[in-house]
């Protein structure tokens, strides 16, 4: 399967990784729209979000994106939490962004 996430999880594109555990990697964004814009990726390949059937990986995703936020400093900077699914997204294969400093003002 011709997918770039996959990719990086089997560590044939070479990614400087944020966090990383036998489950989940996390990585910064190419093009970030935020100074702080990180990926929250499953390693194992799931399509779309309505496909995350596997509470303890959710549990363990939310998990990741809270000590994210804590390590960058975000929580009191402002962060905001986005996934794209059902079409909305560019690469099919399930990941949070996280994204900050954000204010108040600008909403999506
Ligand atoms: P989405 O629209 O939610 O699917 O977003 C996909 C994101 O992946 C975009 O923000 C891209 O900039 C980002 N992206 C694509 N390729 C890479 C890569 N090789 N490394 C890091 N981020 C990437
Ligand atoms: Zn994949």
């Amino acid at each position: 399967m011709d997918c770039i996430f996959c990719k990086i999880a089997k560590k044939e594109i070479p990614k400087d990784f944020t966090y990383e555990d036998d489950e989940i990697m996390v990585f910064s964004d190419i093009n970030p729209i935020a100074s702080t814009h990180l990926l929250v990726v499953p390693k194992e390949h799931i399509t779309d979000f309505l496909e995350l059937k596997n509470d303890k990986l959710f549990g363990k995703l939310a998990n990741t994106i809270q000590k994210m936020v804590k390590k960058t400093e975000l929580k009191d900077k402002g962060y905001r939490l986005v996934l794209n699914g059902g079409g909305a997204q560019i690469i099919d294969h399930l990941h949070f962004h996280v994204v900050g400093p954000v204010g108040k003002k600008v909403k999506m």
